[in-house]
């Protein structure tokens, strides 16, 4: 099998055209050989020539003689790495694991298909229970504190845009990706280079894999969150859920990073911990046309192109960077807020992204630097911020919304321009610069202004912030040994995923789920 790059064609290029393409990359004339699309991204740098960009694997036998002979660092012998674990460890008791987010998902997935029947809690509903209760809180403003956008089955990216983004494609990724494919996503996903699957599939995605779980042998408790972790002569010797007590000698804990009450026992409990630089800022809105635009140009309605997206970064004068993250083409801005009177937002979008705003986050760096070196110091840092967003917003969780232009020149807003704020349950127009020190509020509006050079219209004057975003990524991390991922002085305690401090996004969090699997049953003790 040969693996081939750069395989280019035109937007409107027929698909039939790789073959051709094959055969002059290999130099050969006959048409017997079979390949599939191994990846496919855009390169859309130059506005009037927007490309398609395949790898593709053929199915050809090739010398490695010949292949030199070619010259061409494109061509190369594929060589598929099988994702495979080797389950020799046997638990004492049966493992536990804390949190169905995409990291308590995938170790409890391949904990069960491995054969050891893991317990898993959940604090939240399953998936379908939670939808309802979430769709209720948007539309009436009364917030479930157990069963909402952070908490519940298939965790905080459940109600999102289901990128499935990935800075690496290695062989854990390919894993990840064939096991949502195998439970329900579309095949798209696995050679897409920026996949998504949108809220609307992923929740059915989820259910399956939990299905799947339980049809190994595991078990799942949801409404059950975990209280207390007791441990004896620095070991974990079992837990104390709110549904009663269990015991264990190995917990796997996938808590999210908005688990507050939680950190705060792990803590208590003496579990070593640290504080976790992350990011603060709001959500930006602007019609998806003006990003198809910027970013595709003339190109921008062709139906062979989907809703454009941007990544953008920057650092401000005084060293702070600033970002944009999260982005959801033809989405909505929700509320993620899980804790009473306060408030967050972040992005959503169903798989057809044919909303009329993007959204994204634009975000600035925050350290110990702005809020101080005391454990937990950011997790209170962003408690605080997010309280002054529900009063702001003037309760109900309304978001507070601001202009662009007006959140520029420090006056609150008076009224909505073209661009329509599409958080529920409602919002209220006012200044958002009194939520973030001022330091903040300059790295994000000179970054805003600058950003506008990268992408025409990012500094939209009436292009809407929304407040507040401040769950970016977890402000702890739960330390653990990096060869076998236990805690660095609790045995049997297995931090992972977001919560943790190891990963941030779906991916990486289910990659890190199924790697802890790897680590501790791959060896005896
Ligand atoms: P989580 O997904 O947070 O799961 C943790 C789980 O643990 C939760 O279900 C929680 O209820 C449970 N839990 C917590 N404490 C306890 C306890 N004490 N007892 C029992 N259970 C407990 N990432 C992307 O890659 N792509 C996206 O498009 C994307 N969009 C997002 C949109 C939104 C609205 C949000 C909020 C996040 C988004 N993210 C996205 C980020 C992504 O969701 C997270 O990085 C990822 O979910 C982290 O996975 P995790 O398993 O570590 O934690």
């Amino acid at each position: 099998m040969i693996i081939i790059n750069n395989i280019k064609l035109g937007i409107d290029e027929d698909t039939g055209k790789i073959k051709e393409k094959i055969k002059k990359k290999l130099k050969i004339k006959y048409d017997d050989f079979s390949y599939e699309i191994y990846r496919k991204s855009i390169d859309a740098r130059k506005k009037n020539n927007i490309l398609f960009v395949y790898q593709v694997l053929v199915d050809i036998e090739l010398s490695e003689k010949r292949l030199l002979k070619l010259k061409d660092n494109d061509v190369k012998i594929y060589e598929e790495k099988v994702f495979e674990i080797n389950p020799i460890k046997k638990f004492k008791k049966r493992p536990i694991v804390v949190g169905l987010g995409p990291a308590g998902l995938f170790c409890g997935y391949m904990l069960a298909k491995n054969g050891y029947k893991p317990i898993i809690i959940e604090r939240g509903k399953d998936v379908d229970s939670r939808a309802d209760d979430i769709e209720y809180f948007w539309e009436t403003g009364k917030l479930n504190y157990e069963s909402n956008v952070q908490f519940g089955e298939g965790g905080a990216g459940t109600f999102s845009d289901g990128k499935l983004t990935s800075r690496s494609n290695n062989f854990r990724i390919r894993e990840v990706l064939k096991t949502f494919v195998e439970n329900g996503a579309p095949e798209e996903i696995l050679i897409l280079q920026k996949p998504h699957i949108g809220t609307d599939l992923l929740r059915e995605v989820v259910k399956n894999i939990r299905e799947k779980i339980v049809s190994y042998g595991g078990k799942v408790h949801f409404e059950t969150k975990l209280e207390d972790i007791k441990i004896e002569n620095k070991k974990v010797v079992g837990i104390k859920t709110s549904k009663g007590d269990f015991e264990t000698e190995d917990l796997f804990l996938a808590i999210g990073h908005s688990a507050r009450d939680t950190f705060k026992m792990i803590l208590d409990r003496g579990i070593e911990i640290g504080n976790k630089a992350f990011a603060v800022g709001f959500r930006i809105e602007h019609p998806q046309i003006l990003i198809d635009k910027s970013q595709y140009g003339e190109s921008f309605a062709s139906p062979k192109l989907s809703a454009a997206e941007y990544q953008l970064t920057y650092k401000s004068k005084e060293g702070r960077g600033v970002y944009t993250f999260c982005m959801c083409p033809g989405g909505r801005v929700i509320s993620a807020s899980s804790f009473k009177d306060e408030l967050c937002v972040n992005g959503m979008s169903y798989h057809a992204r044919d909303l009329e705003n993007a959204n994204s986050a634009i975000i600035a760096n925050v350290s110990e630097r702005d809020y101080g070196e005391e454990l937990l110091a950011g997790m209170y840092f962003q408690e605080g911020m997010e309280k002054k967003a529900y009063e702001l917003g003037g309760g109900k969780y309304f978001a507070p919304v601001q202009l662009i232009r007006d959140y520029i020149d420090e006056v609150p807003s008076r009224e909505i321009g073209k661009v329509k704020p599409s958080y529920k349950p409602g919002y209220k127009l006012t200044d958002l610069n009194s939520i973030y020190p001022k330091n903040i509020n300059e790295a994000i509006k000179e970054a805003i202004i600058n950003l506008d050079k990268k992408l025409k219209g990012f500094s939209l004057e009436d292009g809407v912030l929304t407040g507040v975003e401040t769950r970016s990524s977890s402000p702890i991390r739960i330390l653990r040994d990096k060869e076998n991922y236990q805690s660095i002085n609790t045995k049997g305690l297995y931090p992972i995923g977001e919560g943790a401090g190891y990963a941030g996004g779906i991916m990486s969090s289910a990659v890190d789920g199924i790697t802890a699997v790897e680590k501790i049953v791959g060896s005896e003790d």
